[in-house]
């Protein structure tokens, strides 16, 4: 989900490398490392928790580290917390592997994305005699091409990608080939960097762009074979794939947003792949799995109450789940702002569950809540997308979003990654407490995977009709958002969206609701939105639709 770069050709390959993780910065991360060969000397690795700087410190600017071939990565840990062992690169064998400082492999990895089955693989390499010192899901990429190599890289490549599952971006370089190494990509970006008597690849065209505009890109499961003078990419029956060239001609500030003209819009089309990442998390073999969060069934059935503590985008995600939780598992849900539930005293049953919604898990009130439920000993579970922070180590239980880096200030795919996480806890929680029967509990878990496709099409039908609408509408002055049960939710999440973004004055009500309050405040033009997605409530919802727009509302 990260940054890697991999450089073969006539340079010393550090600095390139150096250069081009610093250009994949603005994405975010938590640590960085480099691993360089030169000639027929193993490759060097050297890695550093924090800034890039750190690593360019301990390389003394990559002039440490002697080659001209090499790969680079910097890592937004998913699966273990950002340190230097867990940062990439990863290592196979029995070499001085702590990290600590330069070590040599025969094997050396970086990869961006998620190895779904990475436990079971951890299992079966560790009863071979593989030792794993990281807690990360990527080591087993090293270990597993060392168990299958014998000999040919390609064949260990096909070997490894078939066992893997999830999603990778992968570069990896072996001891017998000096001077190139193999890549391959699925469900996560990598690109083919062509040069002069040099080539590259890179999880994102900015991190090249001073070497050469001309690139491959791959699709998924191609293996490319990078020497610096040739480029071979080969399908998974290691035929070679004729590739076109594309010569990019975007400036370096298109190219950081993929092409999208703000980061929020580009986080809105990652949404897809957000969601499908975070349920597939959690969804094995056809059941919700909650061990990794670490919730066993006994727990769950002892839950007495849950309160859902969380400020701004992530307390409307707890405004949503409290419908869905109470409606599948029967347990009450009190939703909470962060910043008033740590000053209210607030008196909480001791057999309660308190969850914490931040998707960088440093969010200060929400902490703060954390620790004044911790001292009153209740369970306290956090929701949250960055591994390592404060929440997430702070918290006894821990639900990882795996929504990636976020950089727009407005949330998008981490708060559809937040509801997934709700949803997955209360169908999971209202499977063991018998409150939905199994037919349910795999109808709603069918009904989750459809999810991403469905994102997908929304984003992709409606774009234009989005583009009309929202044209027509750019000069409104003020907004309501109306809706009943999760439709409110989810106004709340809208009208809040508006004002943040679009400095329009926005307000949501429960539909029924707005009779009662400010519906004198609807008058000729002013925009309501209705939300009706529950068959149960549409009638209902339709009436206030009527109500407003016989004032004159623009429905
Ligand atoms: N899942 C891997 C890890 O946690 C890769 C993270 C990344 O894409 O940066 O180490």
């Amino acid at each position: 989900m990260c940054g890697i770069v991999g450089f073969t050709g006539n340079h010393q390959a550090a600095p390139i490398l150096l250069d081009g993780l610093s250009k994949l910065e603005y994405r975010g991360y938590d640590s960085a490392g480099l691993a360089v060969r030169d000639g027929e000397h193993l490759a060097q690795v050297v890695k550093a928790k924090g800034r890039l700087s750190n690593l360019s410190e301990k390389t003394d600017s990559g002039k440490a580290l002697k080659g001209n071939c090499g790969i680079g990565h910097t890592r937004w840990a998913t699966h273990g917390e950002p340190s230097q062992i867990n940062a990439h690169p990863h290592v196979s064998g029995n070499c001085e592997r702590s990290g600590s400082g330069t070590v040599e492999s025969e094997v050396v990895g970086v990869h961006n994305g998620i190895i779904e089955n990475y436990i079971s693989l951890k299992k079966k390499l560790e009863s071979k005699g593989f030792e794993f010192i990281s807690e990360t899901d990527t080591e087993v990429i090293a270990h597993l091409f060392e168990y299958y190599y014998k000999g040919d890289i390609m064949d260990t490549m096909i070997k490894v990608i078939n066992r893997v599952e999830g999603s990778y971006a992968l570069g990896v370089l072996c001891v017998d080939y000096p001077d190139q190494f193999i890549a391959v990509r699925k469900a996560s970006p990598m690109i083919v960097g062509l040069g002069d008597e040099e080539n590259f690849i890179a999880s994102d065209v900015t991190a090249i762009l001073k070497h050469t505009r001309d690139i491959y890109y791959l699709e998924d499961n191609e293996i490319v074979v990078l020497k610096k003078d040739s480029v071979k990419v080969y399908n998974t029956d290691k035929e070679e794939v004729k590739k076109e060239k594309f010569t990019v001609d975007w400036d370096v500030s298109a190219a950081e947003k993929g092409g999208y003209e703000h980061f929020m819009m580009k986080e809105i089309h990652e949404q897809p792949k957000a969601v499908s990442d975070t349920l597939n998390s959690v969804v094995k073999d056809g059941a919700i799995d909650l061990s990794e969060v670490g919730l066993s069934e006994e727990e769950i059935k002892e839950i007495s109450q849950i309160y859902i503590v969380a400020c701004g985008s992530a307390y409307h995600v707890g405004m949503a789940a409290q419908y869905v939780i109470e409606d599948l598992t029967r347990i009450p849900v009190r939703v909470e702002l962060a910043s008033e539930f740590r000053y209210r005293n607030p008196i909480l049953d001791p057999e309660g569950l308190v969850v914490i919604v931040s998707q960088s898990g440093e969010t200060a009130d929400s902490l703060a809540a954390l620790r004044e439920a911790k001292q009153r000993g209740i369970r306290t579970l956090g929701i949250v997308n960055v591994v390592g922070s404060s929440i997430a180590r702070e918290a006894d239980n821990v639900f990882y979003t795996l929504a990636g880096p976020e950089i727009s200030v407005a949330t998008t795919k981490a708060y559809s990654t937040q509801l997934i996480a709700s949803y997955a806890l209360a169908v999971q929680f209202g499977k063991v407490r018998e409150q939905i029967t199994e037919e349910k509990y795999q109808e709603l878990i069918a009904e989750l995977k459809t999810l991403p496709d469905k994102i997908t099409k929304i984003i992709e039908d409606d774009k234009e009709r989005i583009q009309w609408f929202a044209a027509k509408q750019a000069n409104a002055r003020d907004a309501f958002f109306i809706g009943r049960g999760i439709d409110y939710a989810i106004s709340m999440e809208g009208s809040l969206k508006m004002k943040e973004i679009s400095y329009i004055h926005s307000e949501a009500y429960a539909a029924g609701e707005l009779k009662h309050g400010t519906i004198s405040l609807i008058e000729d033009g002013i925009l309501v939105v209705g939300v009706a997605t529950q068959a149960a409530l549409f009638e209902k919802t339709i009436s206030n639709m009527v109500e407003v727009k016989s004032r004159g509302a623009y429905l």
